[in-house]
């Protein structure tokens, strides 16, 4: 296997170290950058396959270094936040982030995570594009055909659309602003209740015990994920 490219932005210097040292024994080429301002040069010159980001940083801040590497990539991010910013671990997901650590972590933990993220990541790549499979639930992107073991599932347009959105980017979690923007298209601000309504037909028709989701999970307070 190639050799991953992980960046680390962290400004705490003990807490950079003990990750690079844990990244590396994993077999990962590390470059650690301490300062926020440094980031997104560091990320043109290494090119990083993941990018493990500190939230608050001297320079520019985590979410706003999120941002920027959003805008040009699909470079995978795990967000480092301390306990209690938990409108910030919020927001960190909602820029794109895949997932999020919140300190103290134990470095053992973080590279779990890292390696979870980075396999989610070759693995959507190598989903034969548009189709997707979770289980005996498939998705067909191109045909917009979805079955399970019980056979094709009927689905409207729009229930397609937000399915296809959620299980392309399993386990991240969107606020219903967020899917109201992406599958809804409106050009008026939307009634986030529509998605509300919208999740709960899809799971009717996807999920074989609706009460109990099993694909199409809520996240209380915050939104909606599919976990594979
Ligand atoms: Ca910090």
């Amino acid at each position: 296997m190639a050799e991953e490219r992980v960046l680390v932005v962290e400004d705490e210097p003990m807490v950079a170290e003990v990750v690079e040292r844990y990244l590396r024994r994993d077999g990962y080429t590390v470059s650690v950058v301490h300062d926020g301002d440094k980031a997104m040069d560091a990320f043109e010159r290494f090119q990083p396959d993941l990018i493990v980001l500190d939230l608050m940083l001297p320079g520019l801040d985590g979410t706003e270094i999120c941002r920027r590497v959003r805008a040009r990539s699909q470079t995978s991010i795990i967000m480092l936040t301390a306990r209690g910013e938990e409108t910030d671990k919020i927001v960190g997901l909602g820029m794109g982030a895949d997932d999020y650590v919140t300190k103290p972590f134990s470095p053992r933990e973080l590279a779990a995570r890292v390696k979870a993220v980075l396999r989610r990541a070759k693995n959507n790549v190598e989903a034969d594009g548009d189709h997707l499979r979770f289980g005996d639930l498939r998705i067909n992107g191109r045909t917009r055909k979805v079955e399970d073991h019980r056979g094709p599932i009927e689905l409207t347009a729009r229930e397609f659309d937000l399915l296809f959105h959620l299980a392309s980017h399993p386990e991240q979690v969107f606020s219903r602003e967020q899917l109201l923007d992406a599958v809804w298209d409106l050009e008026f601000p939307g009634d986030a209740s529509t998605v509300t309504v919208s999740i709960r037909r899809l799971r009717s028709k996807v999920e074989t015990d609706p009460s109990r989701p099993r694909h199409l999970k809520t996240v209380w307070g915050v939104g909606y994920k599919f976990e594979p």
